[in-house]
């Protein structure tokens, strides 16, 4: 028996802290978690994922209408958006997902829910609603939030932030975002769907940089064609208030003597995240942390050894699956005492847009930067038979092949790339091999068949190569070809 209050104690009920208490408390360990907030769920649940993705369902539904004519049906012409149906909505979906983190299951789990923001008194113990808890272990799990850059004048006008975006009560006229990473560029398609003139500002000259330009430029072309405008290759010199509720950002487009204004009714920050350290007396436990967020080893230990950290505030891989993965790693480590480190070599991921863009292990930038010789492997959405009817024609699936031929990385850019991405997620993880992917039947018509396309594109090099041309006339005497254009 330790002299602490609790075996273990957590700070944050998001993706991360949630995914530990359920487990530490089910494998018997005393756990205690705290969270600042009124509920549980974090940023995932109020304010990111489940807001963004169903918001981004209604756009599309919304987007179907207007192009009913394309599908042979007759033309609609909808009325316009009732923002705030919109977030009735939303807010549905939350309060409906909102159960399964509520504090009465994880009460009945064996989790004691304290609400109130910590503070570390000293390496064992918090402050918390006045009274001492203190644990043998702890969990740092407080998220991220919103980064806001320096510019001149942005302290000077109302901004939106993800935090915001979810509790408009009506639909922008027009809106400028900052960045051009998943959350900017599924917002902009969104918005722009429901009927807001969206601009969108990036530094450098592609959207989602840390995609491969060919993949993320098939996202942009899409979103351009929806009605986007990309400032690509532009700095935001300077951001004033233009009067009647609107804000002005001046831009400087790299090349370009003149500077550029945009005006919009609403900014949109998405410039990325910062690790949540602030207020939790983290400066009376001598604890490592950068600017990245706090420095844990491959066992997701801090500099503390009996405290660890999960989730976006480590600032390596911002998704909730990660988040959950990492709540696994801890869970191994400080409750079963079994060492476990990270690997994020199959951590896949997902922007939202339509076309989806999803990817698994090493696209060819990452490839590059490694050093490793690769092969990449193509094939397009418009040769699939499924994704015709569905009326797409946009698209296509990339394999990168080391090698040996063994794949280490796809990315998929397409109708319900996410989803599609899952049996790669299989392969890569089981270590299934190209030739079982090709050869195992998929079902026609299904999207899912370009992964078994695409699998079978090397093999089909060697069986349909000249020299096994050759080999079967010699032996079997085949005639060769019948027909010549
Ligand atoms: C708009 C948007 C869309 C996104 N979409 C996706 C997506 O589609 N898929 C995906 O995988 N990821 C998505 N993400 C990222 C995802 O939301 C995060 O990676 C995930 O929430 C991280 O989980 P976490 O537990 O680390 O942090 P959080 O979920 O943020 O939880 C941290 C919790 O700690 C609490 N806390 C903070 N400080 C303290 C403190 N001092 N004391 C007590 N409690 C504290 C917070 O209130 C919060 O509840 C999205 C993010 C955004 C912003």
């Amino acid at each position: 028996m330790t002299p602490y209050d609790y075996d273990l104690g957590i700070i944050g009920g998001g993706a991360a802290g949630l995914t530990v208490a359920s487990g530490a408390a089910q494998l018997g360990a005393k756990t205690l978690l705290i969270e600042k907030e009124p509920q549980l769920g974090g940023d995932c649940l109020h304010y990111g994922c489940v807001p963004s993705k169903t918001l981004i369902k209604t756009a599309q539904v919304y987007q179907l209408l207007k192009n009913s004519s394309k599908f042979g049906l007759p033309s609609v012409t909808p009325s316009p958006v009732d923002y705030g149906k919109v977030i009735a909505r939303i807010q549905s979906v939350i309060d409906e997902i909102q159960t399964h983190d509520s504090v009465d299951r994880f009460c009945q789990l064996g989790v004691k829910v304290e609400f109130g923001s910590p503070m570390f008194e000293d390496e064992h113990q918090v402050m918390i609603n006045g009274r001492k808890a203190a644990a043998a272990k702890w969990v740092i799990a407080s998220g991220s939030s919103p980064a806001v850059p320096s510019y001149a004048g942005l302290d000077q006008v109302s901004f939106l932030t993800n935090k915001e975006l979810f509790s408009l009560e009506t639909l922008p006229a027009s809106m400028v975002i900052l960045g051009a990473g998943p959350v900017a560029i599924e917002m902009a398609q969104a918005f722009n769907r429901l009927g807001t003139r969206v601009e969108v500002i990036q530094r450098s000259s592609q959207i989602l940089s840390k995609e491969d330009r060919d993949m993320a430029d098939i996202i942009m072309h899409n979103l351009r064609q929806e009605g986007v405008i990309f400032h690509l290759n532009s700095t935001v010199e300077a951001i004033e208030d233009a009067g009647g509720a609107r804000s002005r950002v001046t831009i400087k487009k790299k090349g370009d003597e003149q500077l550029m204004k945009l005006e919009a009714e609403k900014l949109l920050v998405a410039l990325g995240r910062r690790a949540n350290l602030e207020d939790m007396g983290l400066e009376k436990i001598d604890i490592d942390f950068s600017p990245k967020g706090l420095t844990v080893d491959k066992r997701l230990r801090t500099s503390q050894k009996h405290i660890y950290a999960a989730g976006d505030v480590t600032g390596s891989y911002q998704f909730t699956h990660a988040a959950g993965y990492e709540g696994g790693i801890v869970l191994s480590n400080a409750v079963f005492h079994l060492p476990r480190k990270v690997d994020y070599t199959t951590i896949p991921w997902c922007t939202y847009t339509e076309p989806e863009l999803a990817g698994i292990g090493m696209n060819s930038k990452t490839a590059q930067t490694a050093g490793i010789e690769y092969s990449e492997w193509m094939e397009e959405f418009k040769e699939n038979d499924r994704s015709l009817t569905e009326g797409n024609q946009v698209g296509m699936i990339k394999m990168l092949l080391d090698g040996s031929e063994k794949p280490i990385g796809v990315q998929i850019a397409g109708p319900h790339a996410g989803e599609l991405l899952n049996e790669w997620v299989a392969v890569m993880n089981g270590g299934v091999k190209l030739m079982t992917l090709a050869g195992a039947v998929h079902p026609y018509p299904t999207l899912g068949e370009i992964s078994k396309r695409v699998a079978g594109k090397p093999l089909a090099r060697k069986i349909f190569s000249d020299k096994i041309k050759k080999g079967l006339k010699l032996f079997f005497g085949l005639k060769g070809r019948a027909c010549d254009v």
